[in-house]
């Protein structure tokens, strides 16, 4: 605009003459043919440049058509001035001090300037100075050579500001996706990367190396790999590059997120969206902590909060996973003998201590990979891996009742732990998780059944003896009413002398061809409340037998009357039981009471301990049955009158072989006999137990050794046929000599 405005006007005025600037002549002789072509240059330059003159102290002396036209000044004004009257202010000082610096040391100076027109407005000039001599060379003043680049300088200072505010826009940009907590990574067309923030780096630290511009996303992503960034990548190359194709496809394809679980165990999720562009903008986000709380969650939701074990809901789980598997497993079901007791005696923090140790015992027993799992209350479940025959489990079942067994300290009293379990092999026993935990369970109740501290392996037979104990409660109501409910003697014998000493009455109920167990028929009268009734059915029947043997002029010695807890709650009992005594002409003296040492740590203790001395002043002994598989000590039996223990016969199964079983009925024998009771061996079955217990200290013996428990007419040979049943034809026998070799 300026231009064209300011040749419009030099046009104007050099049609008048006035434009042509002198320009100050050449030094040295020029001929008129040179001077011809030097006012043809003048003339050129007159019209394209703007051309001024300044003494050495920068007093305009001249200036041309176009200066005056591009200033705005006339000549007039000009002339006599400074040339600083132009001076826009847009230069530093150090810009003209620099340019006076060169033209007065002689030199040319070259260089952009903005200037300013009379009214103010600036405008951009290239401009070259040339210093002027005199003929000694001494500097006289300067000459500039100045063209208007107002325009290009306009148009140049409009792409800088485009280019600062794009700059100032990328910066922005990037200084955003640095600030975010996330990593963030834009890929072009060709998958290569274009834009990354630091923090996309440290997801991946294992390929920091080769994240960088221009990286393609699968060098970036093979890179990682191979470093093993990818925790769930196998280093199988195969599976490597199966994973690759899949990621980059994932890459081309919509959005959704990815989970990906890196090295370190961190846990990224990627989102990645493609612009219509081509674009892609992927955003990875560091979730460990959520997957670490949500694997928190999970495994608080499969964990027994008390023992640390895994709780009821994982065993289904884990019992189909192993069923997935080709191999043979052993599914065990572990009961607590006698918990309850331990809770209602030392209370529930003892209990809570007992099974948290007896959950670290398990723990310690079976292998790593095993799965234990506590089903509540003192239920537990292990899956034994591997197990393919009957002889492992059996062998795993008596290393976890061994191990139970050590004596463990538990509310301030010694308490030897011990379990029952059932046991049910895959695939021998079932193929799905119900079927085995059933199995496993009607095996429990067996090894229950058989006695405590002990396991049983589960047997077809046992489905259809549950399906008939279905009925039991009812059958048996019918059977007491009906008298169907007999005892059986079982007698014991002095271990010094050899000589029979008593008879334990033993329940019997034969229903149809099958025996039902004593226990477990104990067992539903007490929970059918009827064990009361049945109890002194079942004593009656006993002092019936005892004054039919003595009527037959026989000694049938001590008898031993079990009586069950509820029974002895039951207030005037020991009246009842005299009473009872009494009318069938027996001395209190010939009868003893035996009751599990579980009996002595019921909560009505106070009660039960005052019917014991009752009975105990009328002279009725006591025994403390099933000794050393309950949580009774024997100080704790000094509030009580016990005159006997009877060595629980899981004790004696082993005396001969196991030397933990052999010490411990060695200690109960010294211990009761420094408290002045006296010891009955149970369930002596071989003669090398009868002679283990004979020579370990213990004082009777008891068991099929010596005999089966026997119906009346039996208990009544029995004795005729020994001979020292009878009181006149006692004799004596050698020590520790067992009846049977004695009889053979
Ligand atoms: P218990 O009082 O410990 O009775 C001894 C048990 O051991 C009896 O089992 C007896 O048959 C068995 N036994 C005896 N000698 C041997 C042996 O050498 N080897 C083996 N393996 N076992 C032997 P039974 O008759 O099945 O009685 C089981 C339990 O039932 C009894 O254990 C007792 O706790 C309870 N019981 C039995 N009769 C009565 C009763 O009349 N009243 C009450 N309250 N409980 C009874
Ligand atoms: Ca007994
Ligand atoms: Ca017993």
């Amino acid at each position: 605009m300026r231009r064209h405005a300011a040749s419009a006007q030099f046009r104007a005025a050099s049609d008048q003459g006035l434009g042509s600037l002198e320009l100050p002549a050449f030094s040295g002789d020029t001929g008129s043919e040179a001077r011809n072509e030097l006012d043809s240059y003048r003339a050129a330059l007159n019209r394209h440049a703007i051309v001024g003159i300044t003494d050495r102290a920068g007093t305009i002396t001249e200036v041309n058509d176009l200066f005056c036209e591009i200033s705005q000044y006339s000549r007039v004004e000009l002339i006599g001035r400074k040339h600083s009257i132009l001076n826009s202010g847009m230069h530093e000082r150090q810009f003209f001090w620099t340019l006076w610096r060169t033209i007065s040391s002689g030199e040319t100076w070259h260089g952009d300037i903005c200037n300013r027109a009379k009214d103010g407005s600036l405008y951009w000039v290239d401009t070259t100075i040339v210093p002027r001599h005199d003929p000694a060379g001494k500097i006289t003043g300067y000459v500039s050579i100045r063209y208007d680049i107002t325009q290009r300088k306009q148009v140049e200072s409009a792409l800088l500001e485009e280019n600062r505010k794009r700059q100032s826009a990328e910066n922005l940009l990037r200084d955003v996706i640095e600030a975010l907590p996330n990593g963030v990574a834009a890929f072009d067309a060709n998958d290569r990367l274009i834009l990354f923030n630091s923090a996309y780096r440290e997801l991946y630290p294992r390929a920091a190396a080769v994240i960088a511009e221009g990286a393609s996303l699968r060098s970036i992503l093979r890179h990682a790999l191979e470093q093993g960034q990818f925790a769930d990548v196998a280093a199988d190359p195969s599976v490597r590059e199966a994973w690759l194709a899949a990621r980059l496809k994932e890459h081309l394809g919509p959005s959704r997120p990815i989970i990906q679980h890196l090295s370190g165990d961190r846990w990224v999720q990627v989102q990645e969206r493609r612009s219509a562009s081509g674009h892609v903008v992927g955003v990875g986000t560091d979730i460990t902590e959520l997957k670490r709380a949500e694997r928190r969650i999970k495994e608080q939701s499969e964990i027994d909060p008390l023992t640390g074990l895994y709780n009821r809901r994982v065993i289904g789980d884990r019992l189909a996973r192993a069923l997935k598997a080709d191999h043979g497993f052993a599914l065990l079901l572990l009961d607590l003998d006698s918990f309850k007791l331990v809770n209602d005696t030392l209370g529930h923090d003892a209990g809570d201590d007992l099974l948290i140790k007896v959950g670290a015992r398990l723990r310690g027993t079976v292998r790593r990979t095993d799965v234990i799992a506590r089903l509540g209350g003192d239920e537990f479940a292990l899956i034994l891996r591997n197990i393919e025959v009957e002889a492992d489990a059996r062998r795993m079942a008596e290393k976890l009742l061994r191990a139970l067994a050590v004596p463990v300290r538990i509310g301030g009293r010694n308490v030897v732990p011990s379990g029952s379990i059932g046991i049910a092999l895959y695939p021998r026993d079932g193929t799905t998780p119900t079927e085995l935990m059933k199995h496993a369970d009607l095996a429990l109740y067996q090894a229950k059944a058989q006695g405590r501290r002990t396991f049983a392996l589960y047997r077809p037979e046992m489905r259809s003896s549950v399906e008939r104990l279905a009925g039991v409660t009812q059958a048996l109501r019918v059977a007491i009413a009906r008298d169907r409910i007999d005892v059986a003697l079982q007698p014991q014998v002095d271990l010094r002398s050899g000589r029979h000493v008593g008879f334990e009455a033993l329940a019997r109920w034969e229903r149809g061809t099958t025996r039902v167990p004593p226990s477990e028929m104990i067992a539903a009268a007490e929970e059918a409340g009827l064990i009361v009734q049945l109890g002194y059915h079942l004593i009656d029947k006993a002092l019936a037998a005892h004054r039919d043997l003595l009527d037959e002029g026989l000694e049938p010695g001590r008898l031993g009357l079990n009586v069950a807890a509820a029974q002895l709650r039951e207030p005037g009992f020991a009246r009842r039981l005299l009473a009872m005594a009494k009318r069938r002409r027996l001395r209190p003296g010939w009868l003893e009471i035996e009751v599990t040492e579980n009996v002595v740590l019921d909560r009505s203790g106070e009660a039960i301990a005052t019917t014991l001395r009752e009975l105990d002043a009328a002279g009725v002994s006591i025994a403390l049955d099933d000794f050393g598989t309950g949580y009774a000590s024997l100080s704790h039996l000094k509030r009580f009158p016990v005159h006997r223990l009877k060595i629980d016969r899981s004790f004696i199964r082993n005396v001969a072989t196991d030397c933990d079983d052999a010490i411990i009925a060695r200690a109960i024998a010294s211990l009761a006999h420094s408290l002045g009771m006296e010891v009955v061996a149970e369930g002596v079955e071989t003669e090398e137990q009868y002679r283990f217990v004979a020579s370990h200290g213990c004082d009777f013996a008891q068991g099929y050794l010596i005999s089966m428990p026997m119906f009346l007419p039996e208990a009544r040979a029995y004795l005729v046929g020994r001979g020292d049943g009878a009181i006149v034809a006692a004799k004596p026998a050698g020590p520790a000599q067992p009846p049977a070799a004695a009889a053979a």
